[in-house]
């Protein structure tokens, strides 16, 4: 019976687009629009692993619905709906009257319905969503499309989450716990971008991605990397190690032709883009600053875990 309450009082708002069948019945079900690809992925978030117990219900609700976004917005898809499972300790209203909030925040900022799900007890507090998006058939951006000649960009600015994870109470905490899937831009590539990825454990292993999957290379400008002027204030090989090792930025990194770039910057953006650096036939990623060889030590992920 519990169950059902929490459903009924959380998780069964009205749908915000186009859903034949939602919430209430044993699956879902949509119409698929002509000539598109279902586009489809799943994150978990486990309570003491992706984030501290403590962390605000409303943010850990928009975080489970923004990173799979993320995923969506990476493939040039449109968001459609997502699917949650929740496995809960036990029922703690106030916790999932924030959480909820948060995530229904996310799910209308972006226009997408939350149309199903599972609800369980158990001992560790867990949430994996389900987000379903659609593409127009064969243009989804992958990350193998990668050519020699592409300008590597990345959006936003990288290395913020990591910074705010270690500086807690910095305004930068923002850009951790409430991470902004970047689903327009994402559309935008689509046509335009060779290949793409979203950066969420940093964007040296990120684009590691697309190269290791589109057999090339990448020199990369440090010197052109957006890095936030209070990240700017430590010492350089540290400002580094944020922007190219910190996790959780979840902004878009991709791969475009020196033509489609003029294009993209003609384009209305809600967000900005910088051109980091290039792709090359040899494989790796090789680094400059202002022009000249820069050999990094990456202390890698953990250091920021
Ligand atoms: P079944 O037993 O047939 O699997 P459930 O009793 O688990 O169905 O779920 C009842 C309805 O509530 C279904 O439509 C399911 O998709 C939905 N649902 C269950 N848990 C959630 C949740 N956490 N968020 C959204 N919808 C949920
Ligand atoms: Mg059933």
């Amino acid at each position: 019976m519990a169950e059902f309450s929490i459903i009924d009082t959380y998780f069964n708002r009205q749908n915000i687009n186009s859903v034949d069948l939602g919430v209430g019945d044993d699956s879902a079900l949509l119409t698929p629009p002509p000539q598109q690809q279902l586009v489809i992925c799943a994150d978990t978030l486990v309570a003491g692993r992706h984030f501290p117990l403590d962390t605000n219900p409303h943010a850990i609700g928009w975080k489970s619905v923004a990173v799979n976004l993320s995923d969506i917005a990476a493939m040039g898809a449109k968001p459609h709906s997502i699917l949650l499972a929740l496995s809960l300790p036990q029922i703690d209203h106030d916790w999932l009257k924030g959480f909820s909030q948060g995530l229904y925040d996310c799910c209308d900022q972006f226009g997408v319905s939350l149309i199903g799900g599972d609800t369980t007890q158990s001992p560790h507090l867990t949430i994996s969503v389900t987000a379903l998006g659609w593409v127009k058939s064969g243009q989804a951006v992958p990350r193998s499309g990668a050519q020699i000649g592409d300008y590597i960009c990345v959006s936003g600015q990288v290395g913020d989450a990591a910074f705010g994870l270690n500086h807690l109470g910095h305004r930068l905490q923002r850009r951790l716990d409430y991470p902004t899937p970047r689903c327009l831009l994402g559309q935008q590539l689509k046509g335009l971008a060779n290949s793409m990825i979203d950066v969420s454990d940093g964007l040296a292993q990120d684009l590691g991605h697309i190269l290791a999957a589109s057999h090339v290379g990448a020199e990369i400008e440090l010197d052109q990397l957006p890095i936030d002027p209070d990240v700017k204030q430590l010492q350089q090989e540290m400002q580094w190690q944020y922007a190219l090792a910190g996790g959780d930025d979840y902004e878009l990194c991709f791969t475009i032709s020196p033509q489609n770039y003029k294009k993209l910057l003609q384009l209305k953006l809600d967000v900005n883009i910088s051109k980091i650096g290039q792709i090359t036939p040899n494989l790796g990623i090789r680094y400059n600053n202002h022009g000249v060889d820069q050999v990094i030590k990456f202390k890698g992920y953990q250091h920021f875990a």
